[in-house]
């Protein structure tokens, strides 16, 4: 091992290779995940600054047969980016790759490395005159390379659709340690196999990605914010249709958000005042982008809630007045996880199920919940947008479970899973919409995935990284 480390260093420049050796650095930051689930022992943390680095690091990893777990911001919600309890394995952070290469703003386009935080590029972009899109509570921490690895989702789906959907070009490390410069940023090109999506939500299981080619859109003139408290999640559907209808392509977001998830914020958070959370069994927080002025921002969401306050779909409404107002609600919305953990741990579940069925889906996974736990809380909220539910199961506040969530998971967690993802395959939904496998749902794959889609998803795996360099056991078991 001491060679594979020494040669690292020749390569890397030891300042960029962090071992165990020296007692006095801490490899927690990269061992242990974002939600405190796990946390492993590296060989070693590299910290390449450039393509050739990276390539050269998995060329040596690989010779050495040691195997590689790529890193960004180290914020993903399903271990898949922190090393196992083994000690042998390398974490390849990718953090010091974070130079913005080129703006085209003719082909309206950025091509970025892959340590990019998300918000420094939103920023960069707006900079420039242009809008990046992609948003999540995660911005301020997590990078493009595991947005891509991820295609991770966010507030902006419905409007711009996933990671995926923003890029147009990747450049790419194999497992073997070769580049792939794959950073087209040609809107068609129809020459074969398409790598680019292979290698977008693979997880770090397939390459690394190093770049990418990002689309960029104009910047709106107005982004209008309303909160709806509505009767039902069949409400709450019915309102997404009308909103459709109204604002067109102008509708760049729409959130549910359950009364006890928000009841949650409201306890923890007092300071931001949740509205109508007290009103309402949910309450909708929905975003209209403008091409044109405030004023026709504002106009288009009134006549909506107009027509759906007749038709009894929203019960109550507020509109945001100013873009602090908007960012106060939208602020409410992305502190459900957080007022979340403040109540103690809880068993999370990151689910899609198509629009058309999340009423029928919650109305009966609420109740067998209830029936097989009595009292069991349901934080749910989401990207009803996408069909998209964050459908998370808190212990009861009382009874054997109150002031032990840690037992409460330990003895509800499987039987809880496998309730809500049998629930969720009935419905044709899929057990992880934005968050990925990693180790975490990785041993649940083969009972929820289409057999031969995992065939498949075996076959490609063994042509590109036969040896199983990169991010072994993660997505598939
Ligand atoms: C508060 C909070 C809110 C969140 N909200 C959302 C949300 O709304 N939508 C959503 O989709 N996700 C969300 N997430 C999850 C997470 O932020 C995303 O999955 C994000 O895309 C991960 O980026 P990262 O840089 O932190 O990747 P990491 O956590 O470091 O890695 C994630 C995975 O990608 C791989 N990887 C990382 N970089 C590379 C690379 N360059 N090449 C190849 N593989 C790589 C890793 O091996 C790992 O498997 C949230 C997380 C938090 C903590």
């Amino acid at each position: 091992m001491n060679t594979l480390i020494n040669t690292l260093r020749d390569t890397l420049g030891a300042a960029h290779v962090l071992t165990h050796e020296d007692p006095t650095t801490d490899l927690s930051a990269w061992e242990q995940d974002w939600r405190k689930r796990s946390h492993g022992r590296a060989l070693a943390v590299v910290r390449p600054g450039n393509t050739a680095e990276v390539a050269a690091v998995v060329r040596t990893c690989a010779a050495a047969g040691t195997s590689i777990v790529p890193q960004g911001g180290n914020t993903g919600l399903v271990v898949g980016s922190v090393p196992d309890d083994s000690g042998t394995q390398v974490v390849l952070s990718l953090t010091r790759l974070n130079a913005v290469r080129v703006i085209d703003t003719a082909n309206l386009t950025m091509t970025v490395e892959a340590g990019c935080i998300l918000q420094s590029l939103q920023e960069t972009a707006e900079k420039a005159g242009f809008l990046f899109p992609l948003s999540l509570a995660a911005e301020g921490s997590c990078t493009l390379g595991g947005n891509l690895a991820t295609n991770a989702g966010g507030t902006q789906v419905v409007r711009y659709g996933n990671t995926r959907d923003l890029c147009l070009g990747l450049e790419v490390v194999t497992a073997q340690g070769e580049v792939w410069h794959g950073l087209s940023g040609l809107r068609k090109d129809n020459t074969g196999y398409d790598l680019r999506n292979l290698f977008i939500g693979s997880e770090g299981t397939l390459g690394v990605i190093t770049a990418a080619t990002m689309k960029l859109y104009p910047l709106p003139a107005a982004q209008l914010t309303a909160w709806a408290a509505v009767p039902s999640l069949e409400a709450a559907v019915a309102l997404l249709g009308l909103a459709h209808q109204h604002l067109g392509a102008g509708l760049t977001g729409f959130e549910v958000m359950g009364q006890f998830a928000l009841s949650l914020v409201d306890r923890h958070f007092k300071q931001l005042r949740v509205p109508l959370w007290d009103t309402a069994p949910y309450c909708v927080l929905l975003e209209n982008s403008d091409s044109e002025s405030e004023a026709h921002a504002r106009a288009q969401v009134e006549r909506l809630l107009e027509v759906a306050l007749e038709q009894g779909v929203v019960t109550d409404a507020v509109v945001a007045e100013s873009l602090g107002q908007a960012h106060q609600l939208w602020h409410i919305r992305e502190s459900i996880p957080l007022a979340q953990s403040e109540e103690g741990l809880n068993i999370k579940h990151d689910i899609s199920i198509p629009v058309s069925s999340v009423p029928a889906f919650c109305a009966e996974t609420d109740a067998l919940l209830q029936r097989e736990i009595p009292g069991v809380r349901l934080v749910n909220f989401g990207h009803l947008g996408d069909g998209n539910l964050h459908y998370n199961v808190q212990a009861p506040a009382t009874g054997v479970y109150a002031g032990d969530p840690q037992a409460f998971l330990l003895e509800q967690e499987d039987r809880v899973n496998t309730l809500v993802f049998d629930a969720v395959a009935r419905h044709h939904g899929s057990i992880s919409a934005e968050h990925g496998v990693g180790s975490l749902k990785a041993a649940k794959l083969p009972h929820y995935k289409d057999a031969v889609a995992l065939g498949l998803m075996r076959v490609i795996k063994q042509a590109l990284d036969p040896q199983k360099t990169l991010n072994p056991g993660r997505v598939l078991p």
